[in-house]
């Protein structure tokens, strides 16, 4: 009953570099992607990104995973610092306005 488990993203082949579908065969699709995998010789060890320029996947690694390999480290060295804005706010006092004496 019901048809087989199609899978929704095969179907629509959509490129997952650039988010370009509507390829009729799988064919098509793989051989757009060389296009991507040719023009971006650079791939990133951690995720299917690419980069054209070493400077470009630098720049990726350093802005997306960088935090990710800091938290693995266990935090060594970078202890969350708790930036709380300490402003006496003396809510028990009530609104009371302050007027700076000058
Ligand atoms: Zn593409
Ligand atoms: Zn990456």
């Amino acid at each position: 009953m019901g048809g087989g488990a199609v899978s929704v993203a095969v179907a629509l082949r959509v490129c997952s570099v650039c988010g370009k579908m509507g390829f009729r065969r799988t064919y098509d699709l793989q051989r757009h992607m060389l296009s991507h995998t040719a023009a971006r010789p650079f791939q990133c060890p951690h995720c299917p990104y690419r980069a054209a320029l070493k400077y470009n996947l630098d720049a990726h690694m350093r802005l997306k995973h960088l935090a990710e390999s800091l938290a693995s480290l266990g935090g060594r060295g970078a202890q969350q610092e708790q930036q709380r804005d300490q402003q006496s706010c003396d809510t028990s006092d009530g609104g009371r306005n302050f007027t700076g004496v000058e």
